[in-house]
């Protein structure tokens, strides 16, 4: 069996992934743990990876890919990076988990406090989800308010208040929110266009004295990479300060990925409270907030505020994390921008030759495409894009070899370890993916 999808030529042999599919979707909701992953907006069999070492992939049945999506996010250093191995391995020899405090727990705090400076203390928690639902749990304990301001277009996991206008792959689905989510837990969302300081004023005007905080991405890399335009994170700063609310910086995508310190390293905008995950996971399941040692003492057990987890700070999870940020040195980071920068240029390069309308667009080294010519600073404009050319494009770069992420409205991530022969890969595969881009039919209202 080969794949018939959009843009799709190639001899790739894609049986021993359908397989799995089907059996997979005997026992998990739609074949996946997490929906992007089922390759419901490209068309397709989802592939099953079964290796990753630097920046290829091999599936099930034995195709190599060059890896665009880096488990969409945290593997900066390249897949098995050996220092992270090495340091599971090490871990994982001494026992699994314990519940109780661990050693690693502080030299991973240490070392996230070291790099951003806003952050004076942290909590270890799982998963991205867990740490944005907790640091709106504190602001609001800190400040005894219920409303929240969020971006549409803006994703902060699957917490029930932050679903709304979500982006990653609650846009990819087109769902508006979420059922299952009450009126009352999004009556307190105030939802506002991304990179619309008029708007969050006019918001604090009319409820200020009401709203707990304000939470962004640090830059927006859920509807694609749209970065904050200069001046929309002070502003954002200077708006919730002289407000009484707090500024939560989600860092969950950007953190320790654009630069050392993450978005913070380049606008040098301090939040009052920071979400971590992903590239301080090692790919391990691990993340965090922190921020300010005054709100995060509001913390159970030195303060009212309860947030627990029976395996946060996991010793294997922590190994994991400290072992990424370590390898992760200056020269991954201007690998990291280099890398960003010759991607864009061969996408960019690969569309103008085809005559496709686009853009690409950067957060950072976060890249993503958006089929218009049209500038992209929000989500409706995110979401005015040709997204219908895109199965085609991401099929056609697939069955060549190349792995980007499976939706039109995510950032993709490079790695450290892109070698010449995987830009050789891309740059054979770009022609061919603009090629089937625009040839891609918009389909019919
Ligand atoms: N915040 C941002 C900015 C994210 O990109 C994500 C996930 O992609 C999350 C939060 C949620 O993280 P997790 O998927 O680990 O729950």
């Amino acid at each position: 069996m080969t794949a018939e999808t959009p843009g799709g030529t190639s001899p790739h042999t894609t049986t021993r992934s359908a397989e799995l599919f089907d059996r997979a979707l005997t026992v998990t909701p739609g074949g996946v743990n997490s929906p992007v992953r089922a390759f419901r907006s490209v068309g397709g069999t989802p592939r099953f990876m079964v290796r990753g070492e630097g920046a290829y992939l091999w599936d099930a049945d034995g195709n190599e890919y060059v890896d665009l999506v880096s488990s969409w996010g945290p593997m900066v250093n390249g897949h098995a990076h050996p220092d992270v191995v090495e340091a599971v391995r090490a871990a994982a020899v001494d026992g699994l988990s314990f519940g109780t405090p661990g050693v690693g727990e502080i030299d991973l705090a240490a070392e996230i406090i070291r790099r951003v400076e806003p952050v004076e203390q942290v909590r270890l928690v799982n998963s991205g989800t867990e740490a944005t639902m907790s640091a709106v749990r504190l602001a609001r304990g800190f400040t005894g308010r219920s409303k929240i301001v969020k971006f549409a277009g803006c994703y902060h996991g699957h917490v029930d208040s932050l679903l709304a206008d979500a982006g990653s792959g609650v846009v990819t689905l087109g769902l508006p929110t979420s059922p299952g989510v009450t009126g009352a837990q999004a009556a307190d969302t105030v939802v506002l266009p991304y990179n619309d300081v008029d708007a969050v004023r006019e918001a604090f005007a009319e409820f200020g004295d009401q709203i707990a905080c304000v939470i962004t991405e640090a830059a927006a890399g859920n509807m694609g990479a749209v970065a904050p335009q200069p001046g929309f994170n002070a502003a954002l700063r200077e708006i919730t300060r002289s407000a009484g609310a707090l500024l939560i910086m989600d860092e969950v995508m950007t953190g320790f990925r654009v630069s050392a310190a993450g978005w913070f390293g380049l606008d040098g905008v301090a939040g009052d409270l920071y979400t971590f995950g992903k590239v301080m996971s090692g790919g391990l399941p691990a993340a965090a907030f922190g921020g300010r040692a005054d709100v995060m003492e509001l913390l159970a057990p030195s303060g009212p505020v309860y947030q627990a987890g029976t395996l946060a700070g996991n010793p294997v999870a922590v190994a994991a994390g400290l072992a990424n940020l370590r390898a992760a040195d200056d020269a991954t980071y201007a690998a990291l921008d280099r890398n960003a920068a010759r991607l864009g240029e061969l996408l960019g390069s690969a569309l103008a030759e085809a005559g496709v309308p686009h853009r690409v667009s950067f957060a950072g080294n976060l890249v993503s495409v958006f089929f218009t010519e049209s500038p992209v600073v929000d989500f409706e404009q995110a979401r005015a894009q040709q997204a219908w050319r895109f199965p085609a494009f991401f099929n056609a770069f697939l069955d060549r070899g190349v792995y980007p992420p499976p939706s039109a409205f995510e950032s993709w991530f490079v790695n450290s370890a892109m070698d010449e022969a995987a830009f050789e890969r891309i740059a054979d595969a770009a022609p061919h993916a603009a090629a089937a881009a625009a040839a891609a039919e918009e389909p019919a209202a």
